[in-house]
């Protein structure tokens, strides 16, 4: 007969059975720099910092894994806006090369500071939400090289 554990392991410890996650609202929720799970609990602890866990229900936030994405995100729909309202700019008015410069490239600066950290909480978000990662409650290990 098999016996099962009861002991529960670390990585398991905010996985709740039978949760429902809400792609858009866990998504939501991280981009308000809140817990995406409870949208309580801050997700950051600095600026582009995550917590541990969640102040309000513990989730455990360590399994996370944005890493680069955030800043593509960003650079994608930041480089979309201010393009797009350059050329429009561009095309209805006569303003020089150093004024477009004071214009666009302060822009350009403020948002990405201001995206950067709510796309991150979003990405964070979508990725409890699709059970990525340890967000499953599965250890997240490096496959093992085919050649070992
Ligand atoms: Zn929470």
């Amino acid at each position: 007969m098999e016996t099962v554990s009861t002991a529960t392991p670390a990585w398991t410890r905010d996985t709740v059975k039978g949760e429902k996650r809400d792609l858009w609202t866990a998504m939501k929720r991280g981009f308000r720099c809140r817990c995406p799970r409870c949208g309580e609990g801050k997700l950051f602890r600095a600026f582009l910092k995550v917590d541990d866990h969640c102040s309000a229900c513990g989730l455990d936030f360590t399994p996370h894994r944005a890493d680069d994405l955030p800043a593509y995100l960003v650079i994608v729909i930041v480089g979309h806006i201010v393009l797009g309202a350059f050329m429009a700019v561009e095309a209805t008015s006569t303003l020089s090369t150093w004024q477009h410069v004071a214009i666009w490239v302060p822009l350009t600066i403020l948002l990405a500071v201001a995206l950067l950290q709510p796309v991150k909480g979003a990405v964070i978000g979508l990725q409890w939400a699709l059970y990525m990662h340890g967000f499953g409650g599965e250890k997240d290990e490096l496959e093992p090289h085919p050649g070992a």
